[in-house]
């Protein structure tokens, strides 16, 4: 009799006990994830992770560089520039998802970035891809870089939990009020005196009035005028 109430009551502190609401937040993401295991597959290569650079860069055991496409994490202080926010979470991140594991790239349009770093897909052996994961645990943001769009939407939707989630990057944020321009094209957004947010067609121009909204449409700070992500 007395067993009922107390089942109820390990009922509720399952559901309100931290650590297993982060299992259940845990089992979503593997479930999230997983969907995309069945895709391309056509680079059967398996390669060891040697290094983990930053958020969104790795180094092969073959010497390879290799840049994950489609998405861009904060940077990592580097030559004499210090970490951006997040940077190094970002890095934290990417480092338990990859180092020393097993990946198999898969490749789009374009094979090479203007560095000569491998652009690419990446997946785990148990079908984790890695650019999504970095993306729905908010260590980095979408960055389209058209032709190379395969898992655009994919990416789109990772980040829309992510924000909703308010997980790393996106935690705590504060909507300052700003006026940008987005160009639906190269779904850049711009400060309102930056050069090449000048140039954008008027059939191309969107604006926004905050980050957040324009990250939330699938727009990416343009690096020359918004230096960091956030600030
Ligand atoms: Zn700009």
């Amino acid at each position: 009799m007395g067993h009922s109430l107390s089942d109820r009551s390990r009922t509720w502190l399952i559901f309100t006990m931290p650590v297993c609401r982060k299992k259940i937040i845990t089992g979503c993401l593997a479930a999230f994830l997983l969907m995309f295991s069945g895709h391309g597959g056509f680079a059967r290569d398996w390669h060891t992770v040697q290094w983990v650079t930053d958020g969104d860069t790795i180094v092969l055991e073959n010497g390879l560089n290799v840049r994950y496409i489609g998405i861009n994490a904060p940077e990592v202080a580097h030559e004499n520039k210090k970490a951006e926010p997040f940077g190094n979470f970002a890095a934290r991140i990417n480092r338990k998802l990859v180092q020393g594991k097993k990946i198999r790239l898969e490749t789009d349009h374009d094979v090479r970035d203007r560095y000569g770093r491998q652009l690419a897909y990446v997946f785990l052996a148990d079908g984790t891809f890695v650019n999504a994961a970095l993306v729905l645990m908010g260590a980095a943001y979408c960055l389209p870089v058209s032709p190379n769009d395969r898992y655009d939407d994919a990416f789109q939707k990772a980040q829309h939990r992510a924000m909703a989630a308010g997980r790393g990057i996106w935690r705590n944020w504060e909507k300052k009020p700003e006026k940008l321009l987005g160009n639906k094209k190269s779904r850049r957004f711009h400060r309102m005196t930056c050069p090449f947010g000048k140039k954008t067609g008027k059939r191309n121009r969107i604006y926004f009035s905050n980050r957040w909204d324009a990250f939330k449409a699938g727009f990416a700070p343009c690096k020359k005028c918004i230096k960091q992500f956030r600030d």
